[in-house]
Formats: structure tokens, sequence, C-alpha cells
């Protein structure tokens, strides 16, 4: 069954979001105060209307209500965004994403009735910096505001070397979760698995242990 979304804010965010869940056959809302916007994505979404979400009236007129998920990708204008998720949340919306421009704009939206805040600038410049700490960092996500969850790829140091010689909980306070082989998965490997060149370990832990790991051993 097709799920309803409304976009509101096609900037490169918005825009980029309405794009992939129309591909995947979602049917969108998309919505902006700039008819330009409106002319590019009309083709592209279900339906795109122009109007201004800090207009309660306008969002109500549009039926807003009957949405499953509303995605708040207003840029810059943070008064804007954190009207429109006031009025989003005072209308009732099941599930309401906004992204956020800063810190303090997303502890605004927490407190206000944003069920799910995204910061995808800072998100991503944290996942290219450790990529640059080095080139067997495949990827990295924030799980918490101090843990975090990094995939990297068998180093020099690690190869032909077991979990138990590596010692990496006892050492760094970090669990390896689990172990990908080509398209095989390893969850929970155990403790005299050998590890291989290309093997992909999956590791959680606190983030300044994370960094350690990363330093001395990646
Ligand atoms: P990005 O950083 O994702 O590119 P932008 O700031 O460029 O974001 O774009 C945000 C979009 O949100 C713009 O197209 C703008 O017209 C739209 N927008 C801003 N305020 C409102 C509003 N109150 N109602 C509807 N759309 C808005």
């Amino acid at each position: 069954m097709k799920r309803e979304f409304a976009v509101i804010g096609l900037g490169r965010f918005g825009g980029s979001i309405c794009e992939e869940l129309s591909m995947e056959g979602m049917k969108v809302l998309a919505i902006d105060k700039n008819e330009h916007k409106i002319n590019e994505y009309k083709n592209i979404a279900s339906h795109a209307v122009i109007a201004d979400s800090t207009d309660e009236h306008a969002l109500k007129e549009l039926g807003i209500k009957n949405i499953d998920h509303v995605i708040v990708a207003i840029g810059d204008n943070i008064q804007a965004s954190i009207l429109t998720t006031v009025i989003l949340a005072d209308l009732g919306i099941k599930k309401i994403t906004v992204k956020a421009q800063s810190d303090y704009h997303e502890k605004i939206l927490n407190k206000i009735g944003a069920h799910h805040v995204v910061h995808p600038e800072r998100d991503m410049g944290k996942r290219i910096a450790h990529s640059l700490i080095s080139s067997n960092i495949l990827d990295y996500l924030e799980l918490s505001e101090d843990h975090s969850m990094v995939e990297v790829m068998a180093g020099r140091r690690m190869r032909g070397k077991t979990l138990v010689d590596l010692n990496i909980r006892a050492k760094f306070g970090c669990n390896v979760v689990a172990i990908k082989r080509g398209k095989q998965m390893n969850v929970s490997p155990s403790a005299d698995y050998i590890i291989q060149e290309n093997d992909v370990l999956i590791v959680i832990g606190a983030d300044n242990d994370i960094s350690r790991f990363e330093k001395q051993l990646v």
C-alpha cells in the first residue's frame, strides 16, 4: 500500500527526499512557497502546491491532517521551521521529521513536538571526518550523544589475528558486533574468529573509546 508523505521546503535536502520517495512509488505532497520550486517538482511529486507552511489555515486546506508523515525541510529560516513544526504538532500529525540547522535549533524542535530531528550537514561532516582519519573507516554512525558505530576494513594490524588476539573489548572498551566477509554477515563473531584481508568489522562503543580504536588499530 502506498504511504502518504508531505515534504515542506524543496531546497536541496527536501527536494532530494521528495524525488527519492516518489521514485520509490510513494505518494508525496510537495509544498513550497516559491512558485519556481513547485513548477520544478510538479511532475515528480504526486501533488505540488504553493503554500506558506506558517499559515495554519493553508495547511489545513491542503488536508495535511490526513498525511501519515510530514517532513519539514525548510533551510535557513529557523523561525519558519519552528512555527511550521508547532502547527503540525498542534494538528496532531502522527510523524513529523524536521531538518535542524544547528544544535540549538535541534533542541527547540525536540521540545515543541518534532518526532525525529535530522541534522544532515553535521552528520555528513562527522562521517567524512572519520573517513579522513583512515581510508579503512568505511562508515560512521552516531547512535546517541556519546556512542557511535563504525564500519572498518580490517587493516594490516588486524589481519590473521583472532578477536582474542586483538582484545578490542579489554583494550578499547568497544564491541565487535558483526563481521562482514563478502556478502556474508557474521553476527556476534566468536572469540577465535580469524580476521582476513577485506573483512569489514562493525564496532560499537563510547565516542572516546571508538576514537582510540580508530587511531591505534585501524
Ligand atoms: P537547503 O539547505 O536544503 O537547500 P533551502 O534553504 O535552500 O534548503 O530551501 C528551503 C526551501 O524551503 C526553499 O525552497 C523555500 O522556498 C522553502 N520555504 C522556506 N520557508 C517556507 C515556508 N514558510 N513555507 C513553505 N516553504 C518554505
